[in-house]
Order: structure tokens, then C-alpha cells, then sequence
């Protein structure tokens, strides 16, 4: 009965390590995961206004020609303006003059609008880039620094569960049973000491009888409250 107990002591703390190598495991691919995220949403981000910027600056530049076309109409229409005499034909020149500056000023604005707007789109660029290449170079660095730490995880994990299942083979198949089910409903504390006539595990007091007979090692019992695993360990004598 003492060996059984011991048993099942020993595979509780190989279980909680597991438990707790799943844990640092989880934790460290958990940064990795999230600086990739980081990268792939700065990538994405930079992509789209790259493409919004080439768009605009093709546009800025039929502007431009626009403009210029509309510039040169207006000194050609003028140099005609010292060749006409007719009265009626003068006039005609001069509103179409008129209505091509207006015309001009309204694509000067429009330019100056498209201008402005590019501002803090080619800012964010700069800035996406930079952090962009930051977390290129973070990630990559992280991706080799856990590489060789969660394999190492891995590895003592493979060994001790190795361990665990021959362990856990030497052990009776419904006290497994039973501790392995109150070891994943009872928070990882499957085994617990009774000590002072009370169950570790809950702090409840234990009837004297079943206390009795654990002290004895006569049965394993186990906690009327709780449903732990209860053994005891006789004062260490010195
Ligand atoms: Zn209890």
C-alpha cells in the first residue's frame, strides 16, 4: 500500500511538470506567434497604400499634363488675341480665356488637394517600413532563440512522459483511473497529504476512523469531501 502511494506521489509530480512544460511551451511559441502576426500585418498594410500611392501618383500626374495643356492653350489663344481685329472675335477669345483659367485654377486645386492627401500617406510608409524591418529582425531572431528552446521542452517532455506511461503501468488500473480523473478536475492536485487529522488538498477534517487507517497504511482512502487521494508521512525522526 506504502509503494502504491508512492506511486501514484511520484506520478503526480511527473504529471504537474508535464503540465507545467506544456505551459512554458505554450508561452514561449505564444510571443513568436504574435511578432508573425505583427510582421504579416505590417506587410499587408504597406502593400495597400503602396498600391493607393502609385494610383494617386499616376493620377497627379494627368493632372499635370492637364494643367500644362491648359497653359499653353491660354498663351496660344493670347498670341492669337494680337492677331484679330474683329470686335465679335476678340470677345469670343477672351471668354474662352477666361473660362480655360478657371478651368486651370480648378485642377491647380485639385492638385494641391491630391498633394497634401499623399503627405501622411508616404509618412506612414516610412514609418510602416521601419517598423516592418524591426520585426523582420526581432521575429527572426526570436524564431531562432525558441527554435533551440522548444525543442529542448520538447525533448525532456518526450523523456518524462516516457517515464510517466511506465510509471503509470505499475499502478492499478482503477486507482489510475480515479487519480488521473481527479487530477484534470481538481486543478493538478490528485494525491494530497492528511496531516493533523485534516485533508491538505480541501482543510477539511477527516473522520478519526479513515484517519486511523491512513496513518496505518492499512487502505488507501480517500477525502469524503474532496475525493483526493489522501496518504500520510510519519514524522521524520532525528
Ligand atoms: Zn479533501
Amino acid at each position: 500500500m506504502r509503494e502504491e502511494i508512492g506511486r501514484l506521489i511520484s506520478l503526480q509530480n511527473l504529471d504537474r511538470e508535464l503540465h507545467e512544460s506544456t505551459a512554458k511551451l505554450a508561452a514561449v511559441t505564444q510571443g513568436v506567434d504574435k511578432l508573425r502576426e505583427e510582421t504579416a500585418a505590417a506587410a499587408i498594410e504597406i502593400e495597400r497604400l503602396t498600391a493607393e500611392q502609385t494610383q494617386a501618383e499616376l493620377a497627379r500626374r494627368q493632372l499635370e499634363r492637364d494643367l500644362a495643356e491648359g497653359e499653353a492653350r491660354i498663351r496660344n489663344s493670347r498670341m492669337r488675341q494680337s492677331l484679330i481685329r474683329n470686335e465679335k472675335e476678340l470677345q469670343a477669345l477672351a471668354h474662352e480665356i477666361e473660362t480655360q483659367k478657371e478651368s486651370n485654377q480648378r485642377q491647380e486645386a485639385e492638385l494641391l488637394q491630391q498633394m497634401e492627401a499623399a503627405e501622411p500617406r508616404i509618412a506612414r510608409l516610412r514609418e510602416l517600413g521601419e517598423t516592418l524591418e524591426k520585426s523582420r529582425t526581432e521575429l527572426a531572431a526570436a524564431e531562432k532563440e525558441i527554435a533551440g528552446r522548444a525543442e529542448e521542452l520538447k525533448e525532456s517532455m518526450r523523456k518524462r512522459r516516457v517515464e510517466r506511461d511506465l510509471l503509470a503501468a505499475q499502478i492499478d488500473g482503477t486507482l489510475r483511473a480515479r487519480y488521473e480523473m481527479i487530477f484534470s478536475r481538481r486543478g493538478g492536485l490528485a494525491v494530497t497529504l492528511a496531516r493533523g487529522g485534516t485533508c491538505q488538498g480541501c482543510r477539511m477534517r477527516l473522520p478519526p476512523q479513515i484517519y486511523n487507517e491512513i496513518q496505518k497504511f492499512q487502505q488507501i482512502h480517500a477525502c469524503p469531501n474532496c475525493q483526493r487521494i489522501l496518504y500520510f508521512e510519519p514524522a521524520v525522526e532525528t
